[in-house]
């Protein structure tokens, strides 16, 4: 009878197994929160590369953080609340602070979408001004009632969009238990509010999405020749490390940078020839030759509008 219990018991446990394995394969395992350190005190969590979706808890970009004696400072909110909550822990675990304060970079979905979470945990939240108009925009509100259909259960309706505690217009010097941070406007560029911070102590720059490293970045409507301009500013920086926005740290960012700024001025180059001389854009698109970038990840899904993009912004200069 003893026997016979334990062998039930092993046969449920294998059931058990079975059940749990099945469902990992039908909704593979989420890619955890994990802190990577990037100098003595600055940290920062990657996400994949890969368009935001229920799979990834739109898990799509990065976020920093820096240890300082007085608390943490963490730069973007990721892209949804269950992931603001892994950090927060995680930030907890590693340095066994609070955050006092959420630096954003711009107030796209994936960036911003976490930051009730850091609220609610009472840290301050800094952002440049024109974020605001991004917040009580018809664009921001459809693109979270569309998040909360598309990246359901992680975007629902408790999510809301939070405004900056301040609201900068020029760069500021933010010191937090004696560390320096410099936060530099760089906007328009990536977007109308974007900012990057700089720790000069050890020479770390979290550069948001004004930096894509060893990727095909997304254009959308930005000013890519502002943004060519906010390259430039950031070349001076002479950072020895960039978080990035999106994909991994880099000890080559002049070469990052560079990538970034080559692949605007060539979507730039190509398409106002193109409506200089009045190509159909598909014809011009077709004989563009994209070699240099073709193999970059994302060029695939990006490339096309990117380029279709710049062609109406170069029509438009062309006024
Ligand atoms: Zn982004």
């Amino acid at each position: 009878m003893f026997f016979r219990k334990g062998l039930a018991v092993r046969l449920l446990m294998a059931l058990v197994a079975c059940w749990a394995a099945a469902g990992a394969f039908a909704q593979p395992a989420a890619v955890p929160v994990t802190a990577r350190q990037v100098s003595p005190s600055a940290w920062y969590v990657q996400g994949v590369s890969a368009l935001g979706s229920p799979g990834n808890r739109n898990f799509v970009s990065n976020a920093g953080f820096v240890v300082t004696p007085a608390g943490v400072v963490v730069i973007d909110a990721l892209g949804s609340p269950v992931l603001a909550r892994e950090l927060i822990a995680e930030i907890k675990r590693v340095s066994g602070k609070p955050v006092t304060h959420v630096i954003v970079t711009h107030y796209h979905a994936d960036h911003i979408y976490g930051l009730q979470e850091f609220k609610r945990a009472g840290a301050r939240i800094i952002a440049q001004k024109d974020g605001r108009d991004y917040l009580n925009s018809d664009t921001a509100q459809s693109r979270l009632a569309a998040s909360r259909k598309d990246l359901a259960p992680w975007i629902d309706d408790d999510t809301r969009l939070v405004p900056a505690d301040e609201w900068i217009e020029g760069p500021r010097e933010l010191v937090v238990g004696g560390v320096r941070f410099l936060l530099q406007p760089v906007g328009p560029a990536h977007t109308p509010e974007d900012l990057v911070v700089f720790l000069p102590s050890e020479k770390v720059l979290f550069a948001g999405d004004v930096v894509f490293r060893g990727r095909v970045p997304y254009v959308g409507q930005a000013d890519s020749r502002h943004w060519i301009d906010a390259l430039n500013t950031l070349l001076t920086f002479n950072a020895a490390v960039v978080v990035p926005g999106h994909g991994p740290t880099s000890t080559a960012a002049r070469e990052d940078m560079e990538l970034t700024r080559d692949y605007l001025t060539y979507l730039r180059e190509t398409m106002r020839r193109a409506a200089q001389n009045l190509d159909p854009w598909e014809e011009a698109y077709q004989r563009a030759d994209w070699s240099r970038f073709e193999h970059l990840p994302l060029f695939k899904a990006a490339n096309r509008m990117n380029a279709y993009n710049t062609y109406l912004l170069m029509e438009r200069e062309a006024k």
